[in-house]
Order: structure tokens, then C-alpha cells, then sequence
């Protein structure tokens, strides 16, 4: 039966909601190691918009502790910890994503 979700994310720990795979390490430059992390959405996109799949590699981002030790990361842990599982809050885009005024 779908329905209600009963995931927890290995990011933020909220649960239950929904959650979906993020390669930790990206295909094309991990080779075997396959490594995943389910993640809420919320988190799965905030990882994809401070990072690009180059910068995860270079950076070490590819353990969940390594994420949530990463200072850019860790401040929006904070803030999304206090956020209902149910919701989906609009993201705060990095200032790198959003670009130079
Ligand atoms: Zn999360
Ligand atoms: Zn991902």
C-alpha cells in the first residue's frame, strides 16, 4: 500500500517522510563504489544546489558525515530541522548558485 510516508532521512533525521537515493558518490567518478543515502527531498535538493557532482568529489562530500560536517550544509541542518517532515519549504539557493550582483 503507498501512501503514508515512513522514511527517515540520514541527513536532517526527520522522519516520517518520504525519501529518495542519492549516490554519494556520483557514478561517473566513483566506479563500483556505489554508495547511497536516502535523503528527504528537501535535503536531495539543497545537496544538488550547493554542489555540483564535481565539487562532491573534490570537496570529500561523499559520506553522510562529511555533508553534515560541511559548513555550508550544516547551517541549513539547522534550519531544516526545525521544519515540519510534511513540508516542502522553498530553498535557499547558495550564493555561488545565485551568482554575483
Ligand atoms: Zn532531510
Ligand atoms: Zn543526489
Amino acid at each position: 500500500m503507498k501512501g503514508q510516508p515512513s522514511g527517515t532521512c540520514e541527513l536532517c533525521g526527520r522522519s516520517p517522510l518520504a525519501t529518495t537515493v542519492h549516490h554519494l558518490v556520483p557514478r561517473e567518478k566513483g566506479g563500483a563504489l556505489q554508495q547511497t543515502a536516502l535523503l528527504c527531498k528537501a535535503c536531495h535538493r539543497q545537496i544538488h544546489a550547493l554542489y555540483t557532482n564535481d565539487d562532491l568529489v573534490v570537496l570529500g562530500l561523499t559520506t553522510v558525515e562529511a555533508l553534515q560536517h560541511d559548513p555550508q550544509f550544516s547551517s541549513y541542518l539547522k534550519w531544516i530541522g526545525k521544519q515540519a517532515p510534511g513540508s516542502e519549504p522553498k530553498l535557499r539557493k547558495s550564493q555561488r548558485v545565485r551568482g554575483k550582483r
